[in-house]
């Protein structure tokens, strides 16, 4: 029985199998200075105890700073050049048309989460929103629902029905807070009820893309975010905490979004149709962010590459424009799925494709987002000190479940 070994394989990584139960939380858009803030406003005893007490490390993220490729690639463990789930959405070359990401068929590696299930190991997936789900779920039996659509998981479709009756609280609006405590209220519930081997929960960044850290607003979030951990520590859990990627503020100094519009900069120089820019930050929640991140590929060929290329690096504001090859090898990307070039804006630029295809009068206070370099920097917290780890490691937010699984001390 393959339940008797001590270890799972999953895309050439070794897991020793939990001895007590490891909840592994993906806090969307958690730049580090989000917990600095609130221990230094009083408001997250726990994290101050835990950041004292256990581990504090900060680790990169995968370019692009996105949501889905980072999710994807802490749940696989490995980068998108393996998983293949490089953006939210991307030029299908091979269709000749754009399309979401979301589909499990774009996905190139098993997830160790589906992996553990199938040794014998229970295995609990709760994100905040819909879209995450399915490719977080793809191949696992255990439990995986979302937040967003917590009245329709069913038996059938996400291992467990009645989530809203066990949580205890409404299902939340999709543009929320509550949105993310409902994840992290299920975490709490599904610990008491069904105590899993696994746990993985992953939040929203809406309150990130409104709030600077210190905010408020964003203190009183990490205050929650410190209670439900409180209560997952208390019931012995392993805690793992990182981000899917930071944030950053992407205005001038009178609060003014900061945007390129590459399409329209390549139109005017090359001619019309001669490029086509993709924002693989596009998904069907752009209210936050009017569609702007600091990531954008551009698909040339056949055509003027040379000339693309020169025209958006001497753009005040470009951190850096890559070729395909290239950005390929230094990002971990699956070359087919990214375009001719790739381009990043600075830690204040964001990028767009054409002034009139973004609508920005959801954006009632100043644009915050991600995407780029500047937010590759994240927390890897734990409620353990961490054995037997090279000092010189790099270290990457999908190495959070081998640092949980293979490094952590017991209690
Ligand atoms: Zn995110
Ligand atoms: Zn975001």
């Amino acid at each position: 029985m393959k339940a008797n070994h001590e270890t799972v394989e999953v895309n050439g990584r070794r897991y020793a199998r939990p001895s007590a139960p490891v909840v592994v939380v993906c806090v969307d858009g958690c730049e580090p200075d989000y917990l600095t803030q609130a221990i230094r406003a009083g408001v997250a005893p726990w994290l101050a105890h835990t950041l004292e007490h256990g581990t504090s490390l900060i680790g990169e993220c995968v370019v692009p700073s996105f949501t889905n490729p980072n999710n994807l690639s802490i749940v696989t463990g490995v980068p998108p050049a393996v998983h293949g789930i490089c953006g939210n959405y991307f030029f299908d070359a091979a269709r000749g048309e754009e399309v979401m990401m979301n589909d499990p068929a774009y996905l190139r590696a098993p997830t160790l989460l589906a992996r553990f299930a199938d040794s014998g190991a229970r295995v609990a997936v709760v994100t905040a929103k819909d879209k995450l789900r399915t490719l977080l779920g793809e191949g696992l039996s255990g439990i995986c629902f979302s937040a967003e659509k917590a009245g329709e998981a069913t038996l059938e479709n996400a291992g467990i029905e009645r989530v809203p009756e066990l949580v205890g609280l409404p299902v939340p609006s999709v543009y929320s807070a509550d949105l993310s405590e409902f994840v992290f209220a299920a975490g709490v519930r599904l610990q008491e009820t069904r105590r899993p081997d696994l746990t993985y929960l992953s939040t929203t960044d809406y309150i990130q893309h409104k709030c600077a850290p210190g905010a408020l607003e964003a203190n009183a979030f990490y205050a929650m975010v410190d209670r439900y951990l409180s209560k997952l520590d208390a019931m012995g859990a392993v805690i793992g905490l990182t981000a899917d990627h930071g944030m950053s503020a992407k205005t001038d100094a009178a609060g003014r979004p900061r945007v390129l519009y590459l399409q329209q900069v390549l139109d005017d120089a090359l001619g019309p149709g001669a490029a086509r820019v993709i924002l693989p930050i596009t998904d069907p929640y752009v209210v936050h962010h009017g569609a702007l991140g600091s990531f954008a590929t551009v698909y040339v060929s056949p055509g003027p590459l040379a000339q693309a290329r020169e025209c958006l690096q001497r753009l005040p504001g470009i951190e850096c424009v890559l070729e395909r090859e290239t950005a390929a090898a230094r990002f971990e990307l699956p070359p087919d799925r990214i375009g001719d070039l790739v381009v990043i804006g600075d830690h204040l630029t964001v990028l767009g494709t054409r002034a009139d295809r973004h609508d920005l009068s959801g954006l009632t206070v100043p644009l915050r987002s991600h995407g780029g370099l500047s937010e590759q920097l994240v927390p890897l917290v734990f409620n353990r000190r961490l054995e037997g780890l090279d000092p010189g490691r790099r270290l990457r937010n999908f190495d959070v479940f081998d640092l949980a699984l293979n490094h952590a001390r017991s209690a």
